[in-house]
């Protein structure tokens, strides 16, 4: 952050008295400007044996396959976020399951939390973030056109889970792969 958002004023990167980061500190009007990882919030949506997908018209990731999922707004929770980012995505209306994966990722500063949900009747199209919609059953899923890690892993435990015929929440740690 190079200026104040409260002042306007040019903004230095300082460890505050009593901190031990740097941080971006006003020097005209004092603001210290915290920044935290931002919370992605979306879900698994299951219609029969068959998991709805979305296919990103926007960048990052353009073209690829999603499951519905996106920053968490102000005044809502969680699994409002992921019940309305389903909504807005792929227009499909669904009642949230359970509370399913937690994926850390702190290189690019994001929480992903992922439920599994049920689709209320099997009715979806293409939100203005999506150029397609579609269910897919397990043998279809595009895996080598998956928009992100995240949704390859949420959806690699969520047919695990269903052939063992068990789900389970899952907590994973996504780091940065390693250069060589
Ligand atoms: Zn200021």
């Amino acid at each position: 952050m190079n200026y104040c958002p409260q002042c306007g004023d040019k903004t230095q990167s300082v460890i505050p008295e009593g901190d031990n980061r740097l941080r971006d500190v006003c020097p005209s009007c004092g603001s210290i400007h915290y920044q935290n990882p931002r919370i992605i919030a979306g879900c698994v949506p299951v219609w029969e044996d068959k998991v709805l997908l979305c296919k990103r018209a926007i960048n990052p990731r353009e073209g690829f396959w999603t499951l519905p999922a996106g920053f968490m707004e102000l005044d809502e929770t969680t699994e409002q976020a992921a019940v309305r980012e389903t909504l807005e995505e792929a227009n499909a209306v669904v009642a949230v399951d359970q509370l399913y994966a937690v994926f850390n990722l702190p290189h690019i500063n994001q929480v992903y939390i992922m439920y599994r949900a049920t689709l209320l009747k099997p009715e979806f199209s293409s939100g203005v973030e999506s150029l397609e919609t579609r269910l897919f059953e397990e043998h279809e899923i595009p895996w080598d056109d998956l928009a992100f890690e995240t949704i390859r892993l949420s959806l690699e435990c969520f047919f695990q889970d269903r052939q063992l015929g068990t789900f389970k929440f899952r907590a994973t740690d996504i780091t940065k792969p390693t250069l060589r």
